[in-house]
């Protein structure tokens, strides 16, 4: 397709797996993939393949005896070399023109739309996604493609500047550098394949160094790079702990930014360490760190409480609670509270938990063992912290299943205050603190009682508390009578505010400029 013609974005649109077509299309691609697992991968440092023998094996949330893929940990050594590699390819890839590297990213697009089902077993498989989670993941990966070649189109062509008599102005967007980019596990294709493509179609090299819970997933975005005709060079996929090689990436002197989305306390390490000037450093490198959350949704007296309910399970529950955008604090006002509670607690005993695969299954397992025990470490400081009344030992709650699967029941903890952890501290899993506010004015201030900033949304029927919302409720997306997860490229751009990072606002038309640098020239005419 020629770039001058290339349609208006539009999202990717989902498969419903309702239709028995798709549901057969899914069980193909759950086999494709299953006779893939224990498959090994390489490093890929420089367009070589690399292997360590240091083993990183990733398993299935859901039934951890399967091994889904064998990677090679990465040394710090192997760290060093990587960015010396990506720095020695800098000049040529910063020098491929920019309409190139569009449609090189293009056709990772189609070829990510062609292998979309196969991507999506992957995360169920990997990740514990269910199907609808994970096929919104990997759209969300195409949007990115698709919204960031087309800005890059953009921002390669002339740029607003004053003129002067005598002069001819431009300014232009040149690239930085070297890029870290290191995703979480929680959207192992839309913020992996985000993050990485903005960095390569800006022109800069990528070191990509995947979560060590989902690296099969990164592992076959690198084969869908190279399939499009990525130049060996340009990208490096570097599997490994972040521990082990997270500070040689970010502290080597040649690394000229870091795009990191994961955890509060690990954004805040490389952040200083980043900041630390290295002999032979010629630049101050540039940090884009997208963190945690703790999201509320409050529900104001004149709500539509079973819209109100909808969106509080959704947004508390889908994917189990593991999304940054996730609700774990419903703000809900004293006339309602009561009625809201009961139509809460009778809603989440419906939810189903299992394994991802099963179509049945709302909720799958959380992604690993630390993680589930964390999570149960937080549902026993909630029963001190509160009443439970769904999830964890509740009466009448649905046992978990079992079968080994990192499994937990969604949880509902009531009258909690706000000086209480599981008020206060990212939990990351099914864990939904309810809390009674006693009137709109006192939801807002409890709403923005949090180091975080992330996502937040108001249920209310009175455009004025919509509108005092709007001006005060301090988040970087905040919504209005739905969810407050389900960010959609170009429409959402996403990013939080205070500990939830640097409000990057990835699929905004800001994002890109954040991988760039603008150059001023101006020439003497006559
Ligand atoms: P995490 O533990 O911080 O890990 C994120 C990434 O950092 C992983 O690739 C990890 O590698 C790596 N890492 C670990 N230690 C490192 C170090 N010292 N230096 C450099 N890299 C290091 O976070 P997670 O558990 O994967 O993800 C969940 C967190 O991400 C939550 O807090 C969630 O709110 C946040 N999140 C935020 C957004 C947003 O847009 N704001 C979106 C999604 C998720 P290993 O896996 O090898 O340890």
């Amino acid at each position: 397709m020629a770039l001058a013609t290339l349609p208006e974005f539009r999202n990717e649109p989902y498969a419903d797996f309702s239709q028995p077509a798709v549901r057969q299309a899914a069980a193909g691609a759950l086999r494709q993939v299953r006779s893939e697992f224990g498959r090994e991968y390489l490093l890929r440092i420089g367009g070589e393949w690399i292997a360590t023998g240091d083993p990183l094996v990733s398993v299935n949330p859901s039934n951890p005896r399967e091994a889904v893929g064998i990677h090679h940990r990465a040394t710090p050594e192997l760290a060093n070399h990587a960015v010396e590699a990506a720095h020695a390819y800098f000049p040529q890839w910063s020098r491929t023109p920019a309409a190139e590297r569009v449609r090189l990213l293009l056709e990772a697009a189609r070829i990510l739309r062609a292998r979309k089902m196969e991507f999506d077993a992957w995360l169920v498989l990997e990740a514990g996604k269910s199907w609808p989670e994970a096929e919104a993941d990997v759209s969300e990966g195409i949007d990115f493609c698709e919204y960031y070649a087309r800005e890059m189109l953009r921002l390669a062509g002339p740029q607003r500047v004053h003129q002067l008599p005598g002069e001819h102005d431009e300014m232009i967007y040149i690239p930085l550098g070297v890029g870290v980019v290191i995703p979480p596990w929680n959207f192992p294709a839309a913020i992996l394949i985000g993050m990485a493509v903005a960095s390569l179609v800006a022109g800069n090299t990528a070191i990509v160094k995947p979560s060590s819970e989902t690296p099969t997933i990164a592992a076959k975005f690198a084969e869908v790079l190279l399939e499009a005709g990525f130049p060996e060079g340009c990208f490096t996929l570097l599997t490994g702990s972040g521990s082990t090689v997270g500070d040689v990436l970010v502290e080597h002197p040649k690394t000229r930014f870091i795009s990191f989305t994961g955890s509060r306390d690990v954004g805040l390490r490389i952040n200083e360490l980043a900041a630390r000037h290295r002999p032979g450093q010629i630049w101050i490198k540039r940090v884009i760190a997208e963190m945690g959350g703790k999201d509320a949704i409050v529900v104001d007296a004149d709500a539509d409480l079973d819209k109100a309910v909808d969106g509080v399970l959704a947004s508390a529950f889908g994917y189990q609670g593991q999304k940054c955008s996730a609700c774990s604090r419903a703000i809900v006002d004293a006339q309602v509270y009561d009625p809201f509670l009961e139509k809460l607690a009778a809603k989440t005993k419906n939810i189903k938990v299992g394994a991802s695969e099963d179509f049945g299954n709302y909720m799958g397992p959380v992604i690993s063992e630390t993680a589930r025990k964390t999570i149960l470490g937080y549902i026993e400081t909630g029963k001190r912290e509160g009443r439970l009344i769904a999830g964890g030992e509740a009466a009448g709650g649905e046992a978990p299943p079992s079968g080994g699967g990192y499994f937990i029941p969604p949880t509902i903890v009531a009258d909690v205050e706000p000086c209480a952890r599981i008020f206060q501290e990212e939990i990351f899993g099914p864990v939904l603190a309810v809390t009674k506010a006693r009137d709109f004015e006192h939801a807002l201030g409890l709403a923005n009682d949090s180091q975080y900033g992330l996502t937040g949304a108001v249920f209310s029927n009175d455009a004025d508390h919509l509108r005092q919302a709007q001006e005060r409720f301090h988040v970087g997306n905040l919504y209005f009578n739905r969810k407050c997860t389900g960010a959609m490229v170009g429409a959402h751009p996403f990013g939080g505010f205070n500990m939830s990072g640097t409000d990057s606002k990835a699929g905004g038309p800001d994002y890109l400029l954040l991988f760039l640098q603008a150059k001023s020239v101006a020439a003497k005419v006559g």
